[in-house]
């Protein structure tokens, strides 16, 4: 079962791929998690990615179509992922589709945690708290540029999934319990 979440900074699209990967053996691709391990190794993609990332843009769709396109053809991922955290563009959502139709691999679920926007930035405080600032755009400043980018660069792709037909919204806004619930519910009690 592959599966896709979407939604903006702060929706908990991790929180609920870590208890996806607990009950289903799923395994979580996150781009972010990509791109920050690739900066605390300090190689040269997590150089670049630093700058952009700390500024709340994008990293380029190559760069994350590649890093995807590596985690996808290896074994560990042959029962099933979870993207979080990509696509975030169209092109990513296009060459994500051609790299599936490539290698045989299809999308089961895409499910969209909607919430409330003010509400993220009090979300954001917390994590920033709870993971003593461990990430350098937990911050409100840069929170508000990755929501304008959420809704220039990633929203657009709804359409492109609701036109697919196997998209599903969930309230994010509901306790992490509820909205595991009505995730299981949404993936058929499975
Ligand atoms: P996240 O952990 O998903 O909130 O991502 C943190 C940051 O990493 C984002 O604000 C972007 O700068 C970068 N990033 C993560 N995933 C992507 C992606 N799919 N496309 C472009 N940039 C990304």
């Amino acid at each position: 079962m592959n599966i896709i979440l979407l939604g903006p900074p702060g929706a908990g699209k991790g929180t609920q791929a870590e208890k996806l990967v607990a009950d289903h053996g799923l395994v979580q691709l996150s781009t972010g998690d990509m791109l920050r391990q690739a900066i605390a190794d300090g190689t040269e993609l997590g150089m670049k990615a630093k700058a952009i990332m700390d500024a709340g843009d994008l990293v380029a769709d190559d760069i994350i179509l590649g890093m995807i396109r590596e985690r996808l053809e290896s074994d560990e991922c042959a029962n099933g992922v979870i993207l979080d955290g990509f696509p975030r563009t169209v092109a990513q959502a296009e060459g994500l589709d051609a790299m599936l139709s490539e290698i045989g691999m299809g999308i089961d679920h895409v499910i969209e945690m909607q919430v409330d926007e003010a509400a993220l930035f009090a979300r954001i405080e917390t994590r920033a708290k709870e993971t003593g600032g461990a990430r350098s755009d937990d911050n409100a400043e840069v929170l508000k540029k990755r929501l304008e980018v959420y809704h220039d660069s990633t929203a657009p792709i709804l359409p492109y999934y609701r036109g697919k037909g196997n998209m599903s919204v969930v309230d994010g806004m509901m306790s992490i319990e509820d909205v595991a619930s009505a995730i299981k519910e949404i993936l058929g009690g499975q």
